[in-house]
């Protein structure tokens, strides 16, 4: 895949864009003020894979939690801004290690000027969120309602804004809940800048399908070469955001985190429990950070090349199974004794003692 090349812009220790790695974003959904609360949603979303993590700070109490809450984890935070330019300055003097708003709803140029003044002697980037929801209504009205090019021509009037201050620290995001519509934004804002992306689709839905949505969407700009750091955006627990985040990003290759499995559909060949054997798997390795491909399949039509093709595999068949390392036959069994003969040979390839 060719990325598009944009430029480089720190967060804390994270880069974005510039041909860095395409890193995962979420969101807590904790009030901010509460502090331990807020810390132990970000470690767990740390644990999870997280690399950049966004708070709500919707009042000063929560900008003041933000310092206290950057100083306890280990990933860089993001203060997300609306409307009270005051909550951004505190926000900064507080520690945050960029800003997520929209320029054009703080309250004019002076109080962009102040932001981007503080911003600018901290090193801070600012993201401008353009979201499909909030677009401006002489755009909507201009264009005849939400789209491409009507986000698009927002995000570049919110960069405008910034860089009428010398500003020029900019993240873009043209975020939409249609797919279609989020995808064409994104290439035709390609056009016009080369400041990095933040891609998402916005209030994607629940778990399941905001999953598959996000996916497709997210996948479908990556897929272009576009976009720099990822967030998924899910009616559920932030950690989903952040499995799901590295799957879109494993799927395309970008990424490489532990274990990735294969595993077949099943049909009427399959002749042992191999559903649940891929489940007994997948729930094994999840906590694997080694990269390696574990294949898991029913029989000997896609079997043997899969197995062979992963790091370790299993084939099933009446009753038995073939385990494969590192593409050669390593041993036949009985089907009640893959999973622990499987689970040991894991273990040795990842360093487990
Ligand atoms: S690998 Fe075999 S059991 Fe699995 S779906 Fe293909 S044909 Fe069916």
């Amino acid at each position: 895949m060719i990325r598009r090349i944009s430029r480089a812009v720190r967060v804390g220790d994270v880069t974005i864009g510039a041909g860095s790695p395409v890193s995962i974003q979420s969101m807590t959904n904790t009030y901010t003020r509460d502090v331990d609360q807020t810390v132990k949603q970000i470690e767990a979303l740390v644990d999870a894979g997280c690399e950049i993590v966004r708070l709500a700070v919707p009042d000063s109490a929560s900008a003041q939690a933000l310092g206290i809450i950057k100083k306890r984890v280990k990933i860089p935070v993001v203060a997300d801004i609306h409307y009270d330019y005051r909550l951004a300055l505190e926000s900064l003097k507080a520690g945050a290690d960029k800003l997520r708003l929209n320029p054009g709803n703080i309250g004019g140029a002076d109080k962009v000027k102040a932001v981007a003044r503080e911003a600018a002697s901290r090193g801070v980037p600012i993201r401008v969120g353009v979201n499909s929801g909030s677009l401006e209504k002489d755009l909507f009205a201009k264009y005849g309602g939400v789209t491409p090019e009507a986000l698009v021509e927002s995000a570049l009037r919110s960069v405008e804004i910034l860089e009428n201050q010398s500003f020029k620290d900019i993240v873009i995001a043209v975020k939409s809940s249609d797919v279609t519509l989020s995808v064409s934004a994104y290439e035709l804002l390609a056009k016009h800048t080369d400041y990095p992306f933040h891609v998402g689709i916005t209030e994607a839905g629940t778990v399941y399908g905001g999953s598959i949505k996000s996916a497709v969407g997210i996948g479908a700009v990556l897929s272009r070469g576009l976009g720099d750091t990822i967030r998924v955006s899910l009616t559920g627990d932030p950690l989903e955001e952040v499995r799901c985040a590295r799957e879109i990003l494993q799927s395309l290759g970008l990424r490489r985190f532990g274990v990735e499995l294969v595993s077949c559909p099943t049909c009427g060949r399959t002749s042992i429990d191999l559903i649940g054997l891929a489940e007994r798997i997948e729930a094994y390795c999840k906590d694997i950070k080694t990269p390696l491909k574990v294949a898991v399949m029913g029989c000997v039509v896609n079997g043997p090349g899969e197995s062979k093709d992963a790091d370790i595999g299993v084939t099933g068949g009446d009753g038995k199974g073939v385990i494969f390392k590192k593409g050669e036959i390593f041993a036949t069994m009985k089907e009640d004794e893959l999973f622990p003969a499987f689970v040991q040979e894991l273990e040795k390839m990842v360093g487990v003692t």
